[in-house]
């Protein structure tokens, strides 16, 4: 083995024996964190197991002799199908032991579940799910079951795997003999492990071999932004009002940009000519769009070879030429869209450009990206046009364009600072970017996006369904579930319909083991969190009965939502991508900040 590589052994604790051992190369470091991750590859490679939780219980009872109704019920109780495979291996008889597992040898079977389609796969899948089975050891069977299920649950974040990296690569850094001399690199240098795979590089596969090969302070020169690679966007802050803007922005100059409703695009247009899209969560839409990736040659200036620009896609009426609703475009086909049938049309509003020409910008001012898009671009009306903005500095002419925001149908506005702290935020939900949005001025600046957990059943005109609902956000730290408010309004009779019918598929016996719920709010039927609302309320008030944010505003209360109202599905966001609870302590902080200044001022008004 390379004695450079050698001379790294990070040492990962994980719940897999064939894990927990020093990582001795390249490959078993790199699947040790994918394993870790429950992840097979970077996101935008889109490559997913495409096993069920039936194809599982399946290859569970076939691969223990039980049988598969056995199996259900107990998984049904247990609430986890990996304790249950654990406890049923004990019933196997085998001639011969199979050999021990590795991690590598583990990660290539997923990979190679992953990579099965056609007819047979689903029995090939089995298969291998039922030779890995036989040879686990100890816990392993657990652990095997919950990755494959995509529900892991080791209490490692994405965060902690990135620090262990960190810390081990800069306790020994390459370059050295076996054991290594240098002991203590400087932890400063975590900093960049983090940074480069969560922004500039998301892609373990290019960030493991320059750690291990060239040591971390290599990381820049190797790892940059590249056209086909995703970046996780830049996020804004809420805000409750144009006030607020101003305090917050004081001297800097700053811009007005519609907040358009539709969906993020990042187009990436790479060195070969080829145009990729990704998503808010870097999945590749590129089949998605072809109408907008037919149109990218007519609106790029020549001068352009590579680039990746950051929009919104918008759905558009053609005859009418507006905008039209977000609902609208959550219609489209999602995959594998033929140009020639399209019926939702979109337009893309353009607002930032972070790469051109071989040079990344994000450390540019967004007064330069601004104007390196208008000069490399130019507008096709209800095809390609760039976000509308103001370059306003008075509290008026914000109000105003605000106002006209949402007579041309968009959510508000995105207030961006143009040229101090100006620098394109990578995967950060910063405090230069604020959205202002005119529904909630009055509310608590912002929507929130809730996990649905359970249900109250419907009473007089909504007997027979379900008349409320328990939702609940989500706490990274934990890794669970915690109540934040029962839910009854907003909702259509059309929508009730299908939520009952979408969630009556969903019913659990039992709350799962990861839901914070006060017995006083428990529903009549518990859920499985599946389904995503986005949720806009009043207010947000301390509760000895809900359970969001425990313990970081009170050390014995929660926060809850005050008159929440039910606005539509968040499809886009997957349950552990819900509002955290730290989000939901940060909106208690800020309103309560803002109604102590509204006392101060009235104070301060009355004397
Ligand atoms: P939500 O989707 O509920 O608004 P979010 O957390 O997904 O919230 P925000 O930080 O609120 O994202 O807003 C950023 C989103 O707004 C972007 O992801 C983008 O899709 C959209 N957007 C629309 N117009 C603009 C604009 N001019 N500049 C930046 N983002 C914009």
């Amino acid at each position: 083995m390379d004695s450079a590589v050698q001379s790294h052994l990070p040492f990962i604790t994980s719940p897999f024996p064939f894990v927990q051992y020093s990582v001795v190369c390249l490959d078993d470091l790199l699947c040790c964190v994918y394993l870790c991750l429950n992840q097979l590859g970077p996101a935008y490679q889109g490559l997913e197991l495409g096993v069920g939780e039936t194809v599982l219980m399946k290859a569970v009872a076939q691969a223990t002799g039980r049988q598969l109704d056995k199996i259900k019920a107990e998984a049904q109780e247990k609430g986890d199908l990996g304790l249950v495979a654990e406890s049923s291996r004990s019933n196997q008889r085998m001639m011969f032991a199979p050999a021990n597992l590795t991690a590598g040898g583990v990660f290539n079977k997923l990979k190679e579940i992953a990579n099965m389609s056609g007819n047979s796969a689903m029995n090939k899948k089995i298969d291998i799910i039922k030779g890995l089975f036989v040879a686990c050891r100890f816990s392993e069977a657990r652990y095997i079951v919950r990755s494959l299920a995509g529900k892991l649950r080791i209490g490692l974040a994405e965060q902690s795997v990135l620090s262990a990296l960190s810390q081990a690569v800069c306790l020994s850094p390459p370059g050295q003999e076996f054991p290594p001399a240098v002991l203590d690199a400087g932890k400063g240098m975590i900093f960049y492990v983090k940074y480069y795979s969560g922004h500039e590089m998301p892609n373990y596969d290019a960030i493991i071999p320059v750690l291990l090969k060239e040591g971390i302070d290599q990381l820049p020169n190797h790892c940059k932004l590249t056209p086909g690679v995703p970046l996780r966007p830049m996020l804004a802050h809420p805000t409750k009002g144009v006030g607020e803007v101003m305090k917050r922005f004081d001297e800097a100059s700053f811009t007005c940009e519609y907040k358009y409703d539709g969906e993020r695009a990042q187009i990436h247009i790479l060195e070969n000519g080829e145009v990729r899209i990704f998503s808010r969560n870097q999945e590749d839409n590129t089949s998605k769009y072809p109408d907008i990736i037919s149109r990218i040659p007519q609106v790029k200036k020549e001068n352009v070879r590579s680039c990746v620009l950051d929009s919104e896609a918008v759905a558009w009426d053609r005859e009418k030429k507006q905008i039209q609703p977000f609902q609208v475009l959550t219609t489209r086909k999602r995959k594998d869209v033929d140009a020639s049938e399209i019926k939702v049309q979109v337009c893309v509003y353009a607002f930032d450009l972070l790469y051109l020409n071989g040079k990344s910008l994000v450390r540019e001012p967004l007064s330069k990206r601004k104007a390196l898009l208008r000069e490399s671009f130019e507008e096709k009306e209800g095809e390609f046009v760039f976000a509308r903005s103001l370059d306003a500095d008075n509290t008026e002419a914000i109000a105003e364009f605000l106002e006209q925001s949402v007579r041309d149908s968009c959510e508000g506005l995105m207030v961006k600072t143009l040229e101090k702290h100006a620098t394109y935020e990578i995967a950060k939900r910063s405090h230069n970017w604020l959205k202002l949005k005119k529904d909630y001025l009055e509310a608590v600046g912002d929507t929130v996006d809730l996990c649905v957990i359970g249900a109250y059943l419907g009473k007089g005109k909504r007997a027979g369904s379900y008349g409320g609902f328990l939702l609940a956000c989500y706490d990274e730290e934990n890794e669970e579930f915690q109540s934040v408010c029962k839910i009854g309004t907003g909702f259509k009779d059309e929508d009730l319909e299908q939520h009952y019918n979408f969630l009556k598929e969903h019913i659990l016996p039992k709350p799962r083991p990861y839901y914070r719920v006060d017995q006083s709010a428990e529903p009549d039927v518990w859920l499985e969190a599946v389904q995503v609302w986005e949720v806009k309320c009043a207010d947000l008030s301390l509760s000895p009965v809900y359970k969001a944010a425990m313990g970081l505003v009170d050390p014995e209360k929660g926060i809850s939502l005050r008159f929440p109202r039910y606005l539509r599905i968040r499809d886009d966001k997957k349950p552990e991508d819900a509002t955290t609870g730290s989000q939901i302590a940060d909106l208690y902080k800020k309103q309560q900040q803002i109604q102590n200044q509204g006392k101060k001022q009235d104070l301060e008004d009355y004397y």
